[in-house]
């Protein structure tokens, strides 16, 4: 192979790092979010989702977060890419849903938090006694949903545009070269896991859980509830990213800077935070919109 192809393959190879790392909380933070949510869902709600579940999650909903990432990349689903996130202009520190919420092509309510108010509206139209005006794969609406639930809690994810989230932020982290983005996404928790949990995910969910019920127990209601009593309240949670981006991302993390143990230590309660506070929302979505088990199509178990 040529210098030519190498430096394309190269070219190509890091465009995929950057545009991956744009996307999403990694694999880890994906299955924490929903594990943590299957720990707050009622009984009857997790009857439904049970029945929404493709069978190859096996009656987990863990199994299915991470399937928006999965396929994002597949031609019928490019569409879907630009739902993971929503920017705002250049240091920026607050989020307003009609300034900020369009895709990189311009189009309007093509962000992640009009993902979740489309997918809880879809969900709300089947469970909440109106017939829906669509057919709605409601599978997928909850695999979408469990997935931006998850994505609109981490800070990068609702970022600076002009850096698209930290993406384009090169910075060290210990020993390797990454971006910003991707520190959030995936390597404060892999750090985390395999420094201060033994390589067990497990028991870093088992220590955030410990924290819902002790440290952060009067937090749990209002983390829960939405103003107006909505369903949902995305632009909420994203509010609150961005300024946790603003306050812990992207503060003492400059181009070119090698981010350690000072940056991981102080950074990943905040990381646990989100964690926690996006599993509790999306078991609490869930619950309000499946107040009830459904037998089938049409018919509570309760009449
Ligand atoms: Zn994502």
């Amino acid at each position: 192979m040529g210098c030519h192809e190498l430096s394309w393959l190269g070219r190509l190879l890091l465009l995929m790092q950057l545009v991956d790392g744009v996307f999403s909380w990694g694999k880890y933070g994906h299955y924490a979010v929903c594990k943590i949510a299957e720990g707050y869902v009622s009984e009857d709600a997790m009857g439904t989702v049970r029945k929404l579940l493709p069978e190859w999650a096996k009656g987990e909903l863990a199994a299915v977060c991470s399937w928006p990432d999965d396929i994002k990349w597949n031609y019928n689903w490019h569409w879907t890419s630009s739902l993971h996130y929503v920017d705002t202009p250049n240091s920026k520190c607050n989020y307003n849903y009609y300034r900020d919420c369009y895709d990189s092509s311009g189009h309007r309510n093509h962000c992640v938090t009009a993902a979740i108010f489309n997918y809880t509206n879809q969900l709300f139209s089947a469970y909440q006694g109106y017939n829906p005006r669509f057919n709605y794969n409601l599978t997928e609406a909850l695999m979408f949903l469990a997935h931006y639930m998850a994505d609109v809690h981490q800070p990068l994810h609702v970022g600076f545009i002009g850096d698209l989230g930290g993406t384009s932020v090169k910075v060290g982290w210990y020993r390797r070269k990454t971006n910003l983005h991707h520190v959030w996404d995936t390597l404060i928790i892999d750090t985390a896991v395999k420094t201060l949990y033994g390589s067990d995910l497990s028991a870093m969910i088992q220590a955030i859980q410990k924290n819902i019920t002790d440290a952060w127990s009067n937090d749990r209601s209002s983390w829960e509830s939405c103003i107006y009593n909505n369903t949902v309240c995305p632009n909420l949670y994203a509010s609150e990213s961005v300024r946790f981006a603003c306050k812990f991302a992207y503060r003492n993390a400059t181009p070119g800077t090698t981010l350690q143990d000072d940056y991981f230590l102080s950074r990943l309660p905040v990381v646990e935070k989100r964690l926690a506070q996006g599993g509790i929302r999306l078991a609490a979505v869930l619950n309000r919109l499946m107040p009830l088990q459904w037998l089938d199509d049409n018919q509570h178990e309760v009449a």
